[in-house]
């Protein structure tokens, strides 16, 4: 296997290489301490399932932290629920505690039946956001939730490398330039009911995650979510890849260069004052916060 350092390795020297990276980036952002109680955020695919074998091997040397696993099922038929199993079995196998929310039991729908509501309104002429864009304001409001119900200090993401420099391009697309600033390793957080955010294996290639995975004969989901073909990350996605395998390093250029121009980002940005939202009594920057006007938005609230 070739790394992006250009390197050939044999397979166990390639799995050390990813895990010292993973290790390098968590001692580098400082995003944990030795007595964290830690949430990884468990999806079923590849990214988590490896996150969590590599944090439940680091936690090891830590014998005051504790780790435990957090999954959100958005309610997408022949898609979460067979993701959802492989997550569980895989904490079942290794004695991680697992907790467990839904889109149902949080927000009293399933994202199949938002979407079912979507089409009408797009048709209509009445909305034009994605149903990513509803799953992911909905997914990062319940993983917070069901990472404050584990009483986790940290909530670890799996996003990788592709994701984050995605992100970020997608922010540009979409013209938000403070969003910009805030795709980076730690998302410390302004309110006591936010459970901070670290991504330890956001320095490490989607293809190295999907080799590590390989190689360990690790199960996880591979079929993609049958509403990603109408996100615009996806087309980003085949952009950005054309990129890489055209001009090697493109990833991590476009990822360093945020790095340097993140805190003239950050400077420029007001302080905002949060509040408890008047709905549901979350966090929020105005009266209601995103979830609530989403779901109001679209009528299933
Ligand atoms: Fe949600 Fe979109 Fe991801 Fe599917 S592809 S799980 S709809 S964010
Ligand atoms: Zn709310």
């Amino acid at each position: 296997m070739r790394i992006y350092s250009g390197e050939r390795l044999c397979s166990k020297c390639f799995t050390k290489s990813i895990e010292e990276k993973v290790k390098a980036t968590i001692a580098r952002n400082s995003m944990f301490k030795p007595d964290d109680r830690i949430a990884v955020a468990v999806s079923g695919g590849k990214d988590s399932i490896t996150l969590l074998h590599i944090l439940a091997k680091f936690e090891k040397l830590f014998p005051k932290a504790s780790l435990c696993a957090v999954t959100v099922d958005e309610g997408i038929r022949g898609y979460r629920d067979e993701a959802v199993r492989l997550a569980r079995e895989y904490c079942q196998r290794i004695g991680v505690e697992h907790f467990i929310t839904s889109f149902k039991d949080l927000f009293d729908v399933q994202l199949d039946e938002l979407v079912a509501v979507l089409k009408d309104k797009v048709r209509a002429g009445n909305e034009t956001l994605s149903p990513c864009a509803y799953c992911g304001v909905l997914r990062r409001r319940a993983l917070n939730v069901v990472a404050r119900k584990a009483k986790a200090d940290k909530l670890a993401l799996a996003h990788n490398l592709d994701d984050e420099v995605q992100t970020i391009l997608l922010n540009i697309m979409h013209g938000d330039a403070p969003r910009i600033a805030r795709v980076k390793p730690v998302l410390g957080e302004s309110h006591p009911m936010f459970v901070p955010r670290v991504k330890p294996i956001c320095e490490v290639l989607e293809r190295e995650i999907a080799f590590y995975a390989y190689l360990r004969k690790t199960e996880f989901q591979s079929t993609p979510c049958p509403y990603a073909p109408t996100a615009m990350r996806n087309d980003i996605r085949q952009m950005l890849d054309r990129f890489e395998e055209r001009h090697v390093g493109t990833k991590y250029t476009v990822f360093r260069a945020v790095e340097k121009i993140r805190p003239a980002l950050e400077a420029a940005e007001k302080e905002t004052v949060l509040q408890l939202c008047k709905t549901c009594g979350e966090p929020t920057v105005g009266e209601t916060c995103k979830p609530c006007e989403m779901l109001r938005k679209i009528g299933v609230k």
